[in-house]
């Protein structure tokens, strides 16, 4: 077992850890971020980022997570490609362990492990887990050219799922609780353009039904009305898109957090309620929940993590 310290350790990756390591090395604080076992986060599970400022044409999301890391590892911010499996905010220094048990003392730690798919909750999902559901259209998509799959949710990230595997699959049906899309406008005319993408409104999926993997789904419309109709679909893949659940288990009972797991911060700034532990991107944002949002709160969290060092003497 091995111990380290540091004055600052960035926990987890994506556009908030990388931004916070890009603040914390051209401050000389030179921090170790441990990149987790999704390096990049959940851009690198994307396709196409139109909306990040500063990429006119769009980029690949692991691309630009690549741009992100290297401009990181470019003033100095080490990275192991590890997870810490635990931490003591306690005392200070905190102390943190790897998965390998290694221990890592540090002066100042900045949260940024990201927020993960979320699933409906039926048993058919762990069933078929790798055997016809995913929720990574990008990941996967690839298994299911010609055949027809299905995308449940009505969000963003659905839209861009069922337009993604649209330009593979036979058929896309999209699975939509509601009697309308969440998503932008222009998603859900981009969605519309899709010959091929069949949208079922006011839906819940059952259950999946299949031999050695997914073969349908079943489907209730208006559930619990007058109208409520049962049917089955049938598909090869089914792929999740209904939103994420912060990664934060790890800090639960050590930091304050709102009902969902969100870790609180104080106002603008990145301060939890453990003084010198700072949270940002997406596992203390339920709201916005985007690329750039997350780097910009990257930032702050490197900012405020500076002050606290220089305001405990340890600069
Ligand atoms: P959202 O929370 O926006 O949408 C989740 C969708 O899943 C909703 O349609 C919701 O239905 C549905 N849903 C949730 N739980 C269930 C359930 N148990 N059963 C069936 N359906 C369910 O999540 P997204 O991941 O789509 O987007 C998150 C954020 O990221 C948003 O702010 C979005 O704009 C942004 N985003 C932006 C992108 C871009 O600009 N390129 C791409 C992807 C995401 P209901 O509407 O009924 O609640």
């Amino acid at each position: 077992m091995n111990t380290e310290k540091t004055r600052v350790l960035i926990i987890g990756s994506g556009p908030a850890g990388y931004t916070a390591g890009i603040y914390a090395s051209r401050a000389n604080l030179r921090p170790i971020i441990y990149e987790g076992n999704q390096p990049g986060g959940q851009l690198t599970q994307t396709t196409e980022i139109e909306n990040f400022p500063g990429y006119p044409q769009g980029i690949q999301g692991p691309a630009m997570m690549d741009e992100f890391r290297a401009q990181a590892v470019k003033f100095g911010a080490e990275i192991k490609s590890k997870t810490i499996a635990k931490v003591d905010f306690s005392k200070h220094p905190f102390e943190c362990e790897d998965e390998d048990g290694d221990k890592i003392i540090a002066d100042a730690v900045i949260i940024c492990t990201g927020a993960s798919a979320k699933y409906l909750g039926l048993s058919d999902e762990d069933k078929y887990r790798g055997l016809g559901v995913s929720a990574c259209a990008t990941c996967d998509g690839f298994f299911y050219r010609k055949k027809n799959v299905a995308v449940v949710g009505g969000g963003d990230t659905a839209c861009e799922e069922a337009l993604y595997l649209s330009t593979l699959a036979k058929k896309v049906y999209m699975i939509v609780r509601k009697d309308y899309l969440r998503a932008s406008d222009v998603m859900r005319r981009r969605v519309a353009e899709k010959d091929n993408i069949e949208i079922l409104f006011n839906c819940n999926t059952e259950g999946l039904f299949g031999e050695d993997g997914v073969e349908g789904a079943r489907i209730v419309r208006h559930r619990g009305t007058p109208e409520e109709e049962h049917f089955d679909i049938a598909i090869d893949g089914f792929f999740l898109a209904i939103g994420h659940h912060p990664n934060s288990e790890i800090f639960r009972g050590q930091l304050d957090m709102d009902a969902e797991g969100y870790i609180k911060v104080a106002g603008a700034t990145t301060h939890t309620s453990v003084e010198g532990v700072f949270a940002a991107g997406d596992v203390a944002d339920p709201r916005y929940r985007q690329a750039v949002c997350a780097a910009g709160t990257g930032c702050r969290a490197a900012l405020d993590a500076e002050k606290f060092l220089m305001e405990h003497n340890e600069l």
